[in-house]
């Protein structure tokens, strides 16, 4: 044990040295601070922090209590055999410990628990370790991402988890590092950097270890960036081999791990000058390893541009975008794929979780991987070879009849190619997708698989005036002229068919059995127990139980704050403990405007919450805040002028502040500034004087009589909304 005391006393030392910056916790843990509680009540092991290797992941099944990977075991499925907190006694649970975190952003990660001490990432890719049973800090890192990758990061400066392996803790930054820190201490052990920084590629997913090597992909496939997934070696940060997922230009070789799967299969799929543009194909989310068939199985995202007649004109398949890919851990090399959208131009990623399962289909006992992508089907494949099993739409979808059993490829709707078209298609599912990286679990028991999903439409027309440019996102699509109108009645058909619910999915038989519906989309992710539960949390600010196998609601609780992230459970001692991030953000509360509020809850509490049978602790009442007041400067400006304006805030604003400029919570919303009234307004868009915040200058793209376009448009803006709260008119925003 005395390694173990030593880091523990390290730690608490570093943890008492942190605590005056550090924000109030609440707990009722009741022990001693900064002991770990489980090496007085469980068997003494001799281990020391975070000392997990190959042959504990495998075994995971044999410590129950531990959540040592992303999706707790190799296989993702985010089932616990606990069973200590059931459908029964789940009425009992309580809090028993809260973390209040120190941003202000989005939660999307799910927290790692080894032998009593939680780690977990949070926003600008932060980690901190903490005893799981009280919540006492052990200790904190802060990579210090500068504030000015904020605007390169589509979907926000979100995190989605860390990885440990033999007493390290791995993190990817939003600037492209990956960190391995001590586990006992969060000291850095190494660091690479894992993309050009010159390029606006960011990391926000989870990085896995696999045979002694941690994988990491990257995002950016909204900013013209070229896909790939990289191993580097656990102990030493050596880079062992990179994956593109799309061809470079042809004239310069790659030397890497997917050279000849390029060359052979991906190159002719492809026309046009594409690499000048990257391609896109991002690995940003998930990775999953099967170790009976030695495979690292990812996911890809969508074609970059979007728009496929500036990326690939002609109609090919532009392999391997949106995408399931496998290949060798040790090596890199290419072993089988399949892809979703053969040439995507709807951002229909292929990045969400995948769920390695052994099912009985038709008889056959068959060893399949399961995805529910953005595009709507609910995806069985054949897991040794990538053939497809079937495909069914889990949720409403106008893009395509079906997925051709014989050929695995989609039937789709001529319509919804809209850079043939050249028209305007309303179609479904949108970018934010029918299911996006929340993740999802698979309950062994029932035999179900339970889907956050979500019913989002989108307008979708290529911008014929489309020009790159070097700041903000460049997908070539027009959303000026698909931007919300203003129309009430418009807005308000557009807002009642916004939908979210849990999906109880059977992938044997491709049909619901279940369903729980909910206020609006973007709710949480979800894990299932032995206890015939499911947990998940929701963006009205709800974090709830159901019955795995009805969907009944067994318990509730009010956590103030939407929650997103994916919820865990775990043992220390005798107890069993429910966590989860709470803190609305990530890309559903930045882009869509007003749709952002269908839920009623915008407001960003970013915290850790640890539930137990028992629990008393109680959250600290929500701070009052005074109602938002519209002060515009008067509207003077000409129609031109506002238009320019509105073009301009589209290009380079929309996707940090909101369509229309209807901040969805967690950025200001600019028809409620101050600034509108002042000239420090210029101080702030052309000056730089918030970048620190991620506010940076757009003084390389814009000049000054566009920042004045700019806020005529936003005082403009500000002048319409006071109009509409006068007429009573609902979603003035
Ligand atoms: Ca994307």
């Amino acid at each position: 044990m005395r390694g173990l005391w030593r880091a523990l006393a390290l730690a608490g030392a570093l943890a008492a040295l942190a605590a005056c910056g550090e924000p109030k916790q609440h707990n009722q843990g009741g022990g001693p601070a900064f002991s770990l509680g489980q090496s007085q009540t469980q068997p003494a092991v001799q281990r020391g922090a975070a000392d997990v290797d190959g042959a504990r992941l495998l075994a995971a099944d044999s410590e129950p209590g531990n959540w040592m990977t992303y999706g707790r075991t190799y296989n993702e499925q985010r089932f616990s055999p606990l069973a200590q907190i059931n459908d029964q006694n789940a009425g009992q649970l309580g809090l028993t410990w809260s973390y209040d975190l120190d941003t202000a952003r989005g939660q999307e990660a799910t927290p790692i628990v080894v032998d009593g001490v939680m780690y977990v990432s949070t926003a600008w890719s932060k980690v901190k370790a903490l005893d799981a049973r009280t919540g006492a800090l052990l200790w904190a890192y802060d990579p210090k991402v500068d504030g000015s990758w904020g605007p390169k990061a589509c979907c926000d400066v979100v995190n989605r988890g860390v990885a440990v392996w033999k007493g390290k803790v791995y993190v990817g930054t939003l600037d492209g590092r990956l960190v391995a820190l001590d586990a006992r201490t969060g000291n850095v052990a190494w660091q690479v950097q894992t993309t050009d920084p010159s390029k606006p590629q960011t990391i926000t997913g989870a990085p896995r270890v696999v045979k002694g090597k941690v994988l990491i992909g990257n995002s950016g496939a909204e900013f013209n960036v070229r896909g790939y997934v990289s191993a580097y070696d656990a102990d030493t940060g050596k880079l062992v081999w990179r994956f593109y997922t799309v061809p470079g230009n042809p004239a310069k070789p790659d030397h890497a791990a997917s050279d000849q799967a390029l060359r052979k299969l991906a190159l002719k799929t492809w026309s046009g000058r594409w690499w000048t543009w990257g391609g896109g194909g991002t690995v940003w989310d998930s990775i999953v390893y099967d170790p009976e068939q030695d495979l690292l199985i990812f996911g890809t995202d969508n074609g970059d541009p979007w728009n496929k007649h500036i990326r690939s004109p002609r109609r090919t398949d532009d392999l391997f975008v949106t995408s399931i890919v496998a290949v060798k851990p040790d090596t890199g090399q290419y072993v089988w794929h399949y892809q979703l959208n053969p040439g995507d131009e709807w951002d229909y990623s292929a990045t969400q979780q995948m769920i390695l399962a052994d099912l009985t289909i038709d008889g056959q006992p068959r060893k399949v991987l399961m995805q529910a992508p953005k595009n709507g089907f609910f995806y069985v494949l054949d897991r040794t070879n990538g053939k497809l099993i079937s495909a069914q739409p889990f949720a409403p979808e106008t893009w395509a009849k079906g997925i051709d059993p014989k050929t695995g490829r989609p039937i789709e709707n001529p319509a919804a190619r809209y850079s043939e078209t050249g028209k305007t298609w309303q179609g479904s599912p949108s970018p934010h997708g029918a299911h996006s990286w929340m993740p999802m679990s698979f309950d062994p028991k029932t035999g179900l698989v339970y889907i956050p999903v979500q019913e989002v439409g989108f307008t979708y027309k290529a911008d014929p005036a489309f020009k790159h440019s070097p700041m903000g996102t460049n997908m070539g699509l027009d959303f000026v002229t698909t931007s919300m109108p203003q129309d009430p009645k418009v807005k308000a058909q557009v807002m009642d068919s916004l939908q979210g619910h849990i999906s109880a999915w059977d992938p044997v038989h491709q049909k619901e059995v279940w369903r729980a519906g909910l206020k609006g989309p973007w709710n949480g992710g979800i894990v299932s127990t032995a206890g015939n539960l499911i947990f998940e949390g929701n963006a009205t600010g709800e974090f709830a139980a159901y019955r795995a196998d009805n969907g009944t609601k067994v318990w509730s609780f009010d956590a103030q704050s939407p929650v997103m992230a994916g919820p865990v459970t775990y043992t220390v001692g005798a107890d069993q403990y429910v966590a989860v991030l709470s803190g609305w953000g990530g890309t559903y509360a930045l882009v869509p405007g007003i749709l952002s509020l269908k839920s009623g809850n915008t407001r960003n509490i970013s915290r850790i919450l640890v539930f137990k049978l028992g629990g008393t602790a109680k959250l600290p009442p929500l701070p009052t805040s005074a109602p938002r007041v519209l002060n515009p400067p008067p509207d003077e400006a000409t129609a031109l002028q506002i238009s320019h304006g509105f073009k301009l805030f589209i290009k380079y604003c929309s996707a940090c502040h909101g369509d229309a400029a209807v901040s969805g919570g967690i950025t200001p919303d600019l028809r409620y500034s101050q600034l509108l009234a002042s000239d420090s307004y210029y101080d702030v868009v052309l000056g730089g004087i918030l970048k620190d915040q991620g506010m940076v200058s757009w003084a390389p793209v814009i000049n000054h009589d566009d920042a004045s376009d700019i806020r005529s448009y936003l005082i403009h803006r500000a002048h319409q909304t006071q109009d509409q709260k006068a007429a009573h008119e609902p979603w003035a925003g």
